[in-house]
């Protein structure tokens, strides 16, 4: 089975609520870029596809070059494409030490995994910042490339952290489908 925690590049809208009124539509529009081929079988009600034949000019690796054939499945750093809407917000993070910051006064708040938690049991929804005192919630922190947030999640796995970015031009094909703007940035 597909291992959907692998090390990936997660793209998502920056407006983290988006979800698309058709995503079948925008699965094929992807599939006419050749940015993914063929369905994959994968758990969780994801979709998962094969990467398409111009998905390298869509995404640039910075070392070396991906395992593109997801079918061997006897490698474990196997490049594939996953895709779902969510019902709520998912937060995915890397395991570099993620500087979390407050979303007003941009400080480091190493307090973020109690958020975390207070924000996964829905016991407390607002945090204050130990710095400015503002409030936030857990979802509204920043990250850098460490981290983020997003309903639509399009992840491609098999990525090892900050070694493959988006080109500009893919980012900008995917405001033009969907009519936002979008962010990338790296979880495993
Ligand atoms: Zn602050």
């Amino acid at each position: 089975m597909l291992n959907l925690n692998s090390a990936r590049l997660i793209l998502t809208p920056l407006d983290n609520n988006y979800i698309l009124n058709d995503i079948e539509l925008f699965i094929s529009q992807l599939n006419d870029e050749k940015f993914l081929a063929d369905k994959l079988d994968c758990a969780d009600d994801y979709m998962c596809f094969e990467t398409g034949d111009d998905f390298l000019h869509q995404i640039t690796f910075l070392g070396c070059s991906p395992t593109l054939y997801a079918t061997d499945d006897a490698g474990e750093n196997k490049t594939f494409i996953s895709i779902k809407q969510h019902n709520e917000i998912q937060f995915a993070n890397s395991s570099a030490i993620p500087p979390a910051r407050c979303p007003h006064c941009q400080k480091t708040d190493k307090n973020w995994p109690q958020y975390l938690q207070n924000w996964q049991q829905a016991s407390q929804t607002s945090e204050n910042c130990p710095h400015c005192q503002q409030t936030f919630q857990f979802t509204e922190m920043k990250w850098k490339k460490n981290g983020g947030y997003g309903r639509l999640l399009i992840q491609i796995h098999g990525v090892q952290e900050q070694l493959a970015v988006p080109n500009q031009s893919f980012l900008d094909h995917l405001q033009t489908l969907t009519n936002t703007h979008w962010e990338y940035f790296f979880a495993e």
